[in-house]
C-alpha cells in the first residue's frame, strides 16, 4: 500500500465527522428552540384560559348572590303587600302592581290556612301559565313548599316543575310559599310562582355579557332554564355555583364559548409568538452567517494548503525574519540548503547558525543597516556566503522585501535565497574551457604553420649549409695550396652569411615561440602598428607560400589601444590567414589581384570612448549568403583541414574587449573584416599632449 494513503485517509474522515457533528448540534438547537417556543405558547394560552375561568368563577358567585338578594327583596315586597291586610279584592291592586314590577313572577296567590286560594293575580306579560295544565295539578308542590315554609317560619321554595304552554313550548317554574301571620298568628300563605327563565333574565341577565349563557341545572346537570347563548360542544368555559334556597337547591351555571379557536388568543401569547418568530429569524440569520463563515473557512483552508504546497515545492529558499532579525519562518528548501532543521532555525538567537563565524560581525552590521525600517533594498538582491551544518561555505543570492501584515504594518522581512554555488561552478568551468579552447586554437594555428615553418627554415638552412660547404671547400683548397691569407676574406663573408641566415632562422622560430608562449592576460596600451608588426612575420610566411602580397595602411595618428596583446594578435592572424586562403582559388591570370590589405584608422567615437578600427581586406571569392549566416557558429568550416573555430573565437575576444567584429563584401570582389578596439584613455591623452 502506498504510505501516503495512510496519511491522507484520516483528514477527510475527520472533516466528515466534524461536519456531521456540527449538523447534529444545529438540529438539537433547533429542536430545543421549537420545543421551548411551543411550550411558551401553550403556557401562555393556558394562563389566559385560567384567567378567563377564574373571572367566570367570580362572576357566577356574584350572580348567585344577586339572584338570592333579588329574591329576598321580592319576599320583603310581598310581606309589605300583606302587612296592610286588606280584603281579597283590595289586595289585587297592589298585587297586580307588584307583578308589573317583577316580570319573573308569573302568578301571585293568597291562600288560606287550608291552602285554598283566597285571591290571585296573573302576570300581565303572559297568558296564564297554568292554562293548559291547570293549577290544581300542582297542588302537591305548593303543599310541600308551604309545609316547609311553616316549618321555617319564612319563605320556602318548591322543587321546579314543568308547565306545558299553549304555544307548544313549556316553562320550568317553581313556587315560593310565604307564611302570612296576623298579630303573631299564622293567617295564610302567599304563593308566588316564579318562571325560571325569567328569573335568569330579570334577576341576573343584565350583567350577562355577549357570548355568555346562564342556566339553572339540577345537580345531575339536567338543564332547567337557560338565558343567553348556550355553549355548544366541549370547548367552553363553564363555572357553576350552588344556588341554595330554603327548600330547593339548584345549580347556577355560567357558560362561555371559547370562540373560534384562535392561534394567538391574547396579547401575551401574541407577544410570545412574535418573539418566537423573531428568535427563529435570528437563528436563521445566524445559520446563514455560520454557513458563510464555514465557506470562508473552507476557502481559507484551501488557499493555505495551496500556499503550503507551493512553498514546499519551491527550490528557492524562503526565510522570514522579525524586526530584530530573528528567523520566524523557513521553507523546506531553505532547510535543505543549510542542512538544518526548521526548529533549529526558528527564533534562534543572533547570530543564526548558518552565518560563517568569521563573517558574523560583518553580517551583523550589514543586517543592522539593511533591516532598518525604511531602508530601500536592491531589487536585484545581494550576494552573501552561508555555512552548511558540516561547516562548508556556499555562495547565495538574497532578495529581500519588507513583510507587511494585514493592517499594513511592517512586521519583518521576507527573503528569497538562491544557492548560486552551482552557477559559480559552471561559470568557472566555462571560463576555463574558453581559455583551453583558445589555447587549442592557437596550437592548431601553430600546427598549420609547422609545414610553412619547415619550408621557411629550409631556405636559411640550405643557405647555411651551402655557405658552410663553400667555406669548407675554401679551407680544404687553402690547406692543399698553402695560401691561407687569400681565403680569409672569403671565409669571413661566408661565416657572416651563415650567422645572418642562422639569425633569420632563429627569428622565424622565435616568432612562433613568442606567439605560443605568451600567456599572461593583461590589458595594456599598445600602438596599433606594433600589433601588426608582431603578426607580420607569421603572415608573411603564409603569404609567401600562397603568393600573396601584404600591404599595410596604418594611420600613424591613431592612439594606442587597450587590449590583451596575444589575443588581438591571434585575431589579426586568423583574419589574415582566412583572407589569404580565400584568394587561393583565384586563377593564375589574376595573380596581381592577390593583395591582402591590413588597415588601421580611427573609428567613429562618442563622448565617453574613442575607438580604433582594424580592417583585413582580401580580394578573394567572397562569402556566399548561406555561409554568411553560419559564419560565427563554432566548428562551422568549408575547408577540408579547417577547425571552424577561428571566427567564433575572434568575435568572443573582440567582444570581451568591448569592441565589435563584423564583415561586409568588398567591391568588386572579396570581403572586408573589421573590428574595433577601445583607445587607452589616459595614455591617449598624454600621447596627444606629447605630440600636440
Ligand atoms: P576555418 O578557417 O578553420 O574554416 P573560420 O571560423 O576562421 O574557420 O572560418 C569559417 C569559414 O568562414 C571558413 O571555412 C570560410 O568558408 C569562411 N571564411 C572566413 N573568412 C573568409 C574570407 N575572408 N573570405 C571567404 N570566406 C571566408
Amino acid at each position: 500500500m502506498n504510505p501516503s494513503d495512510g496519511a491522507e485517509t484520516p483528514a477527510p474522515t475527520a472533516g466528515r465527522h466534524r461536519w456531521s457533528r456540527r449538523w447534529a448540534l444545529w438540529a438539537l438547537l433547533v429542536t430545543l428552540l421549537a420545543a421551548l417556543l411551543s411550550t411558551l405558547v401553550w403556557l401562555a394560552g393556558r394562563y389566559e384560559s385560567s384567567q378567563v375561568q377564574s373571572r367566570m368563577e367570580q362572576d357566577v358567585v356574584q350572580t348567585a348572590t344577586d339572584i338570592r338578594g333579588a329574591l329576598t327583596r321580592n319576599v320583603q315586597s310581598m310581606q309589605a303587600l300583606q302587612a296592610s291586610s286588606p280584603g281579597p279584592e283590595a289586595w289585587r291592586v297592589p298585587a297586580t302592581e307588584l307583578l308589573h314590577a317583577h316580570r319573573e313572577i308569573m302568578r301571585l296567590e293568597w291562600r288560606d290556612m287550608a291552602l285554598a286560594t283566597v285571591s290571585h293575580v296573573e302576570t300581565p306579560y303572559r297568558l296564564s301559565v297554568f292554562e293548559r295544565l291547570g293549577r290544581d295539578n300542582t297542588q302537591a308542590d305548593v303543599g310541600f313548599a308551604c309545609a316547609a315554609a311553616r316549618r321555617f317560619s319564612g319563605p320556602a321554595y318548591s322543587t321546579s316543575y314543568f308547565l306545558p304552554q299553549a304555544d307548544g313550548l313549556g316553562l320550568e317554574v317553581l313556587d315560593m310559599c310565604l307564611p302570612v301571620s296576623t298579630a303573631g298568628r299564622l293567617a295564610g300563605y302567599l304563593v308566588a310562582t316564579y318562571s325560571l327563565p325569567d328569573m335568569l333574565s330579570e334577576l341576573a341577565g343584565r350583567q350577562l355579557t355577549r357570548g355568555q349563557g346562564l342556566a339553572f341545572t339540577e345537580a345531575d346537570g339536567t338543564r332547567l332554564a337557560m338565558h343567553g347563548n348556550p355553549a355548544r360542544g366541549s370547548r367552553a368555559y363553564v363555572a357553576q355555583h350552588l344556588l341554595d334556597l330554603p327548600g330547593n337547591t339548584m345549580v347556577l351555571r355560567l357558560e362561555r364559548q371559547v370562540g373560534t379557536p384562535a392561534l394567538f388568543p391574547n396579547l401575551l401569547t401574541a407577544l410570545v409568538a412574535a418573539m418566537s418568530i423573531a428568535l427563529v429569524a435570528v437563528l436563521a440569520l445566524l445559520g446563514r452567517d455560520m454557513r458563510r463563515r464555514l465557506k470562508v473557512e473552507h476557502d481559507l483552508a484551501d488557499a493555505l494548503a495551496f500556499r503550503k504546497a507551493m512553498e514546499d515545492s519551491l527550490v528557492t529558499g524562503m526565510r522570514a525574519r522579525d524586526l530584530q532579525g530573528r528567523v520566524t519562518y523557513v521553507n523546506p528548501a531553505f532547510c535543505q540548503m543549510v542542512g538544518l532543521e526548521a526548529r533549529e532555525l526558528l527564533r534562534h538567537s543572533m547570530p543564526p547558525p548558518y552565518w560563517p563565524p568569521e563573517l558574523a560581525e560583518e553580517y551583523q552590521q550589514r543586517q543592522a543597516s539593511r533591516l532598518a525600517v525604511g531602508a530601500t533594498l536592491p531589487r536585484e538582491g545581494f550576494e552573501s556566503v552561508f555555512m552548511r551544518r558540516d561547516g562548508s561555505r556556499f555562495p547565495v543570492l538574497i532578495i529581500e522585501a519588507p513583510l507587511i501584515n494585514a493592517v499594513g504594518k511592517q512586521t519583518g522581512w521576507m527573503s528569497a535565497i538562491l544557492d548560486v554555488s552551482e552557477q559559480r561552478r559552471i561559470e568557472e568551468l566555462s571560463r576555463a574551457s574558453q581559455d583551453r579552447l583558445q589555447a587549442t586554437a592557437r596550437l592548431a594555428t601553430v600546427g598549420e604553420m609547422a609545414s610553412l615553418l619547415s619550408h621557411e627554415l629550409n631556405q636559411p638552412l640550405a643557405a647555411i649549409s651551402s655557405y658552410a660547404t663553400g667555406s669548407l671547400n675554401l679551407l680544404q683548397s687553402a690547406a692543399a695550396e698553402a695560401q691561407p691569407a687569400d681565403n680569409s676574406e672569403g671565409l669571413q663573408l661566408a661565416m657572416r652569411r651563415i650567422a645572418e641566415q642562422a639569425e633569420r632562422a632563429g627569428k622565424v622560430i622565435k616568432s612562433v615561440h613568442d606567439f605560443v608562449r605568451r600567456r599572461e592576460q593583461v590589458r595594456e596600451p599598445i600602438a596599433p602598428r606594433l600589433l601588426l608588426d608582431a603578426v607580420m612575420p607569421l603572415v608573411s610566411l603564409q603569404a609567401r607560400k600562397l603568393g600573396v602580397r601584404v600591404l599595410m595602411q596604418v594611420d600613424e595618428s591613431c592612439a594606442p589601444v587597450l587590449c590583451d596583446r596575444t589575443m588581438v594578435e591571434q585575431v589579426l592572424l586568423n583574419l589574415a590567414r582566412n583572407g589569404m586562403q580565400a584568394m587561393q582559388g583565384l586563377d593564375k591570370s589574376r595573380r596581381f589581384d592577390r593583395v591582402l590589405i591590413l588597415r588601421v584608422r580611427a573609428a567613429a567615437s562618442n563622448a565617453y570612448s574613442r575607438w580604433v578600427e582594424f580592417a583585413v581586406i582580401d580580394h578573394g571569392e567572397g562569402i556566399p549568403e548561406e555561409v554568411a549566416r553560419r559564419l560565427f557558429t563554432p566548428f562551422f568550416t568549408t575547408k577540408a583541414e579547417g577547425m571552424g573555430l577561428g571566427l567564433s573565437l575572434c568575435r568572443t575576444v573582440i567582444e570581451q574587449h568591448g569592441g565589435f567584429l563584423g564583415f561586409e563584401p568588398m567591391q568588386p570582389q572579396g570581403t572586408i573584416f573589421t573590428f574595433t578596439l577601445p583607445v587607452a584613455v589616459t595614455v591617449a591623452m598624454s600621447h596627444e599632449a606629447a605630440t600636440g
